[in-house]
């Protein structure tokens, strides 16, 4: 079972940094992790224009779950102005900052996701330190400086059910590859604390089932 192909569609026109083979596989991994932990939702940190977010919209529909989207919506420290992942457009022009949740709302709309993916709007570590939920599956996309990283992994890592999921994008453990935190403050920090164990590996997804 893959994505639907209109799903699928919606995926690839948003904006966003989802290769289509990593969504395939964050796709695979959260509809596997619904089944083996049935009943419990899944959560996304880092959202922005909703790309990612439909490959996992997808997954928990086909799971008969539901998504938290969790994202402040101002972009990241990389996406903005003067960064090598900024984009104008989603800046809005009357204060001068970006604001990614009109094209998040619009991505999920148009996809008929609305049913499954529930917008959080907030700052990862305080919407973490106020959910209590455990999870099937965790997806960790978010700020990618080492605090944001560290603290995604401190507030948010713990919820993850024991049998469930935690998938992490932009690992790179080559640093010619790409910026560290995800690699430093996350992945490696969630196989030594002995809870996960890696599963596979995509690209820069990394899939890391809790088994403690
Ligand atoms: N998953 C997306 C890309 C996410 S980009 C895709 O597939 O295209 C990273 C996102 O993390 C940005 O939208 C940014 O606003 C959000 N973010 C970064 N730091 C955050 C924080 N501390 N709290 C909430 N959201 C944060
Ligand atoms: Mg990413």
């Amino acid at each position: 079972m893959s994505l639907d192909p209109a799903l699928r569609a919606h995926a690839l026109a948003a904006k966003g940094f989802m290769p289509e083979d990593e969504g395939d596989a964050l796709y695979d991994a959260a509809v596997a992790a619904g089944r083996a932990v049935p009943g419990l939702p899944f959560l996304e940190v880092g959202s922005y224009c909703g790309r990612s977010t439909v490959w996992l919209g997808g997954a928990a529909r086909e799971a008969g779950t539901v998504l938290f989207a969790v994202d402040h919506h101002r972009g990241s420290e990389e996406n903005q102005a003067g960064w090598e992942h900024h984009d104008t457009t989603v800046v809005d022009p009357r204060i001068g900052k970006m604001d990614t949740l009109p094209f998040f709302r619009a991505t999920i709309h148009d996809a008929g996701l609305e049913d499954v993916v529930f917008a959080v709007v907030g700052l990862s570590p305080r919407v973490a330190a106020n959910l209590r939920t455990p999870l099937a599956f965790l997806f960790i996309d978010g700020g990618h400086g080492e605090e944001p990283a560290r603290l995604d992994y401190e507030g948010w890592t713990p919820l993850v059910a024991v049998g469930g999921t935690l998938a992490i994008h932009d690992v790179f453990p080559d640093p010619a590859d790409g910026g560290r935190p995800p690699y430093e403050q996350i992945f490696v920090p969630a196989l030594e604390s002995g809870r996960f164990r890696l599963v596979s590996a995509t690209g820069s997804l990394r899939v890391l089932q809790r088994v403690d």
